[in-house]
């Protein structure tokens, strides 16, 4: 899978990806990431990129041409017959989530256009986007930070980039609900000790009492996850099972 980031700072977005899992994953040859600064694609003298906007107020505006050639040119790059999805981060856009991380996944190329300052001509979005998604109910002043965040939760989603498949599955959020809480070496700190059970060797025990604990977590925090998998809370209580006379009995 490629990403190309059309961005002014491409750098921003390097950087980033450059590191830790995701930067492994491009060395390894798991995902692909180009930056792609659309300034080298202004026509003109002064490589300016954006413009007052049409019928006043503040802020610059990234305008169509430097956008258009630099798609152009990435677009072109993309062999024949691939899988392509043309993504505008935008505060506008549809509110990511794993679900699109799992559904953009899917694709062999996903382009990805970075605003900046006060946004982008609506005509270059209209000629050249598929969908505007946005990080999160906030502004932030470009969209580099949100690109990166695609990258990697679409990334962690693809053959090879993590162990396996069950370090994503089982995690907050696709596995239906919030995750339970995790404890590493040593087993007393500061006076807080690591949950006995954890030591016990039981592994039926044990995730018993990490089920229990996401379930307890996520009622906290985000309970309406548990309505939408009532089945998860279900599993928690104890079965009936068909007594002599056909009556029900909790074991
Ligand atoms: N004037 C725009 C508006 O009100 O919708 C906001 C422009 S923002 C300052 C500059 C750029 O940051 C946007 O073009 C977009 O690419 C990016 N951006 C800001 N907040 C974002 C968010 N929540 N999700 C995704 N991208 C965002």
């Amino acid at each position: 899978m490629k990403f190309d980031i059309m961005t002014l700072f491409p750098e921003m977005v390097s950087t980033v990806l450059s590191e830790s899992i995701i930067g492994r994953a491009q060395e390894a040859g798991f995902i692909s990431v180009e930056c792609h600064n659309i300034r080298d694609f202004a026509d003109n003298k002064h490589r300016k990129v954006d413009d007052t906007p049409y019928g006043g107020g503040v802020g610059m505006v990234m305008a169509c041409q430097p956008i258009y050639d630099c798609y152009r040119s990435v677009r072109d790059a993309i062999p024949e017959g691939n899988s392509v999805r043309t993504v505008y981060m935008s505060p506008k856009g549809r509110v990511f989530n794993h679900d699109i991380a799992a559904e953009l996944a899917q694709y062999d190329n996903i382009i990805i256009l970075s605003g900046h300052y006060e946004g982008v001509d609506q005509r270059v979005l209209d000629l050249i986007v598929d969908e505007d998604i946005s990080i999160g109910d906030y502004v932030l002043t470009g969209g580099e930070l949100p690109a990166c965040i695609l990258v990697d939760a679409i990334s962690r989603l693809k053959d090879g980039v993590l162990a396996s498949s069950e370090c994503y599955e089982g995690e907050s959020i696709a596995s239906g609900i919030l995750e339970y809480p995790q404890y590493t070496k040593p087993r007393s700190f500061l006076g807080l000790e690591v949950p006995e059970v954890l030591l016990s060797g039981d592994h039926g025990k044990i995730d018993r009492y990490r089920l229990e604990e996401a379930v307890r977590i996520t009622r906290e925090r985000r309970p309406e996850l548990l309505s939408l998998h009532p089945e998860i809370e279900e599993s928690l209580k104890p079965k009936k099972k068909r007594g002599k006379r056909g009556s029900d009995a909790d074991v």
